[in-house]
């Protein structure tokens, strides 16, 4: 298997295949962010033990598809989404634009809302048709890449969970449970329609 290096910061690390598909296989690709399944630093970040080191999953994932991260740079989200590790969600920043960019999406005047650039006006529009559905807020957020806050904002007034919609009992379903009764297994029968 060969060997290659990769630089993170002051560091270098020995990857080869395995190295990558084993990072690959920790990574949940939604249509939006690509999400990291492994273990997490805190704040949301992931981390992996590459090379017998633990670095930062968001700080790999460019090294291995992008390219160096020189030292004193930051590996930023474009989507705001600490898990995330798309390498197009990430670009290298300083100490200060790093700042900067959080206080720019977190205080921006005229919203709200965290700026998700890979979430289109049809994603939004999926979005609420997936909560209008009945999906719930959590699932929503993981099939786009989004906080459950930020799906909140776009679907308001939706309740948190929507009960599942009871089905109506067909002429079948009315003549199986007759036939149940009149045989005794009307309870077991029933457990069928709940
Ligand atoms: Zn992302």
């Amino acid at each position: 298997m060969t060997n290659s290096t990769i630089s993170i910061g002051a560091r270098q690390f020995c990857v080869n295949a395995e190295t990558s598909a084993r990072f690959w296989r920790r990574v949940n690709k939604t249509d939006g962010c690509w999400l990291w399944t492994g273990s997490t630093a805190g704040r949301g970040y992931g981390h992996i033990c590459i090379d017998h080191r633990y670095e930062g999953a968001h700080r790999v994932s460019y090294a291995l598809a992008v390219g160096p991260v020189p030292a004193g740079l930051f590996v930023c989200h474009h989507c705001d989404t600490p898990a995330c590790v798309r390498p197009d969600h990430l670009f290298l920043g300083t100490a200060s634009e790093n700042a900067l960019d959080r206080e720019k999406k977190q205080r921006h005047p005229h919203s709200k809302e965290p700026f998700y650039p890979h979430i289109t006006q049809a994603n939004r529009a999926s979005i609420y048709a997936a909560r209008a559905a009945g999906m719930r807020l959590r699932d929503v957020a993981v099939r786009y890449g989004v906080t459950p806050h930020f799906v909140a904002t776009l679907a308001p007034g939706l309740p948190r969970a929507t009960p599942r919609p009871r089905r109506l009992l067909s002429e079948a379903d009315i003549s199986t449970i007759r036939h149940a009764f009149s045989a005794g297994r009307l309870s077991s029968s029933l457990r069928r329609f709940s």
